[in-house]
């Protein structure tokens, strides 16, 4: 048998062996569904499918390149970087790139993001003359997003007067209007937003049965993680695609759907045997990730859950510590408990940073814990919350950049076309948005004709005008002939960019021109790792896909040894060995806002089940007695979901019965009166056991010799050896030569002089490095 089959267990290597037909895979957490896949993928090509033909769709674009990274170990690299693989997202973008022309956008079309979308809904709501306390631009872009997300078109919106209805009802009556003038304002800015990435790729399958076809032949295999949480547009997309030849394997945790409130769909999976013919349905049950006291108790709460399917979960770990439960006076508190906690666990079992996690239902809750971090010297890393693409002067530079590249992109032009100030102001502006809407045309294009257009602008401001255009144009000529970091370097040189934040000399404009240098050297760094690959250059056009479309775990620079802090709903499919889980308390989690319908409260205790399941060896709940919530010191009640826990499973800091509930009046959100302990389940009898299957003799023996124990501190991550004046490869920077060795163990770094990355100091543990 090949090596890496005998990486599996009978179980996982049987949907790895049927190389046909549909497939899905439904199993708990921790148990290898994303190693079957990973794993499939090289066996097809082992099986001489060529890797042009797989598609494959991850939750993350990180989650893909690691699997690209294994994938590579095991058939080389070379034929590897030929897979489709990333997430919905940015594969359609790639597509739709290629067919533009046909759907009537240019194929250099923007990706706008939330804020540039939110933007041009708060310009409608405002050029309507709209009450914005009513029509609230966040709560219409959602409302916009999830009826393109359910395929309702603004045509389909206005033959439904159901749906027209209910916006009325909501004193929501011209929201049909907003959305028509929105589409409209970005078709004609040349832009697509994030849900238009698959509306649009539907409407291209839909409308043009050739390029279906082409797409069906191209994509011979498809496989799909994290199947639960996909979306009706997501979903259909997957089912065109896969209709011809049926190759299509999916898997999933129904116990682990968390996004319904951004339109997934749980009959996805719960109806993918009446999709298909022939399906064969594969169950793992053995978890790998997590201790028995992790996996049990996890079982024990996604027990509580009515609406899942039966699964079994067990593991051959060992038992581990009990999850620890501590009570805090306030969220000071609970930070410096956790930063304590983890300062303590790293001298005691010799940990790394990266190996803890700090999770949290809203991202509020982490300036408690940065605060309680830094004080304590403790690296760390945010994921989610303003990324860096989303700070105002990386917005500035980006902006200048998608202008080159699509002068119609509107949010772009406005973002900049008077920063820094040259004297063209908002009077001016107003009255070239007014032409362009007149003419049909896009500012850039009314600006380019000025000399025909009788616009009543001085003649001082049409020479500004006309500066700046021509600026972007040379950049333009710049970009045919230089790779996206020359552009932009010309760009923070010559717009004048950098100059006026020196001029502003306050510690927040140089940290703003230190976060311009930094997106530089990520330009680099970009650039370089491109032109390693087959079919990229490190054009502008290329870097500015992979900022649109990147999610907030992809800017995770693997060299930095920091704690995680992430919302839970961001640490899907991630793993730590040890997890802090804090804020465990009644209206914050579960949340107040998701607690009036069973269905809301299943979800958030699926929640639950994600957290607790990312933990390998040791998990924490914290929770406070009092906190400030909205602008309030409230006090607080442990949440139900640890009570919900079977005690066996429990450390508890805190006295027996300060967890338990007392019933309690209170309001919920409309202001009526709610007897919470009738929402609150009953614990089951004697606490009965959640199913645990025992492995027989023959598979622990297997096992053990598989998987190290799993109380063994920090785990060992594939580190190589290495002397000074070895010659290597990394993935990204290209080849390079050892200079120095430094550290021990988990620690160990070396020092590599790369031909084209230049000298950087790597952290073994992480480093994918090849010994040439
Ligand atoms: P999640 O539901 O959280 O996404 P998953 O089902 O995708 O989890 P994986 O992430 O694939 O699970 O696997 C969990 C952990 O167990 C990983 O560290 C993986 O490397 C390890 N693992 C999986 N299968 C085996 C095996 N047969 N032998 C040893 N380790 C394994
Ligand atoms: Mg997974």
């Amino acid at each position: 048998m090949e090596s890496y089959l005998a990486e599996l267990n009978d179980a996982q290597r049987a949907p790895v062996l049927q190389k046909d037909g549909p497939m899905i895979v439904i199993a708990g957490a921790g148990s290898g569904k994303t190693r079957v896949l990973t794993f499939r993928i090289a066996y097809l090509m082992e099986q001489g499918v060529d890797p042009f033909n797989i598609l494959s769709l991850t939750f993350t674009n990180k989650a893909a390149r690691e699997m690209k990274q294994r994938i590579a170990k095991i058939v080389g690299n070379s034929e590897a970087k030929n897979l489709w693989m990333g997430t919905f997202h940015s594969v359609f973008a790639k597509i739709l790139r290629f067919e533009a022309d046909k759907l009537g956008y240019p194929s250099n079309f923007t990706i706008y993001d939330t804020q540039d979308s939110q933007s041009v809904i708060r310009a409608i709501i405002k050029d309507f003359r709209l009450d914005k306390d009513v029509y609230k631009y966040k709560q219409v872009y959602s409302r916009i997003s999830s009826y393109k997300n359910s395929l309702i078109t603004v045509k389909a919106y206005f033959q439904n007067p159901e749906l027209q209805e209910a916006d009325a009802m909501s004193k929501k009556p011209r929201l049909g209007e907003i959305y028509k003038e929105y589409v409209e304002r970005c078709f004609k800015a040349g832009a697509m937003d994030f849900d238009d990435l698959l509306l649009k790729t539907n409407e291209l399958l839909n409308r043009f049965p050739d390029v279906l076809q082409k797409y069906q032949n191209r994509f011979r295999y498809i496989l799909v993680d994290e199947y639960q949480d996909t979306n009706h547009s997501q979903y259909l997309i997957v089912r065109a695609l896969s209709d011809k030849f049926q190759n299509i394997c999916v898997v999933g945790d129904d116990a682990q759907s968390i996004y319904a409130f951004r339109g997934a769909n749980i009959n996805n999976i719960l109806n993918f045997q009446k999709d298909y013919e022939d399906v064969q349905m594969y169950r793992l049950e053995q978890n790998y990730r997590s201790t028995r006291n992790i996996v049990n108790a996890a079982n024990s709460i996604i027990d509580k859950n009515k609406t899942k399917l039966e699964k079994v979960v067990w593991t051959a770990n060992d038992d581990g510590p009990k999850i620890i439960v501590n009570r805090l006076l306030t969220d000071g508190e609970e930070g410096r408990y956790v930063a304590s906690s983890i300062f303590e666990n790293k001298m005691q079992n010799q940990l790394n940073n990266g190996d803890f996690a700090i999770l949290y239902r809203t991202n509020a809750q982490s300036r408690a814990m940065e605060d309680a971090l830094r004080k304590k010297d403790i690296p760390y890393r945010i994921y989610g919350g303003l990324s860096f693409y989303q700070r105002k002067e990386i917005k500035d530079v980006l902006a200048y950049l998608r202008l080159i590249l699509n002068p119609k992109d509107e949010e772009a032009l406005k973002r900049v076309i008077n920063y820094p100030a040259r004297g063209i102001g908002a009077t001016t502006l107003d009255r070239l948005s007014i032409a362009a809407n007149e003419h049909g045309r896009s500012i850039f294009e009314v600006i380019e004709n000025l000399n025909n257009l009788n616009l009543s602008i001085n003649r001082g401001t049409q020479t500004k005008l006309e500066n700046f255009v021509n600026m972007i144009k040379s950049f333009a000529i710049l970009n045919q002939t230089s790779d996206a970091f020359q552009v932009a370097e010309t760009v923070t040189r010559k717009t004048g960019l950098v100059q006026e934040l020196k001029k502003d000399g306050t510690p927040e404009g140089i940290a703003r021109i230190e976060n311009i240098e930094e997106l530089l050297n990520g330009i680099r760094d970009f650039v370089e790792g491109q032109k390693e690959l087959a079919d990229a250059t490190g054009s502008l056009s290329e870097f500015l896909e992979d900022v649109a479309l990147a999610t907030d775990m992809d800017k995770d620079t693997s060299d930095e040894d920091r704690v995680a802090l992430m919302t839970i709903h961001l640490a899907k499919g991630l793993e730590f060995p040890y997890v802090y889980i804090v804020g465990m308390e009644e209206d914050l989690f579960p949340s107040a806002m998701s607690m009036n319908t069973r269905s809301e409260l299943e979800e958030e205790r699926r929640l639950f089940y994600v957290a607790l399941t990312r933990a390998e060896t040791q998990a924490y709940l914290t929770y406070t007695q009092s906190r400030y919530r909205w602008g309030k010191l409230v006090d607080a009640e442990p949440s139900r979901f640890i009570e919900e826990i079977d005690d066996q499973y429990l450390d508890m800091m805190v006295p027996q019965d300060d967890y338990k509930y007392k019933p309690l009046i209170n309001t919920d959100i409309f202001g009526d009166e709610v007897d919470k302990s009738k929402l609150r389940q009953q614990k089951p009898a004697n606490g009965t056991p959640p199913p645990s299957h025992k492995p027989s003799d023959e598979q622990l023996r297997k096992l053990r010799k598989l998987k190290p124990a799993a109380n063994e501190p920090a785990k060992a991550r594939n580190t190589i050896e290495l002397s000074q004046g070895d010659e290597v490869e990394h993935m990204r920077f290209g080849k390079g030569k050892v200079l120095s060795l430094e550290g021990v163990g988990q620690d160990r770094k070396a020092e590599i002089d790369f031909q084209q990355g230049g000298i950087k100091k790597l952290l073994l543990r992480f480093a994918k490095l090849k010994v040439l």
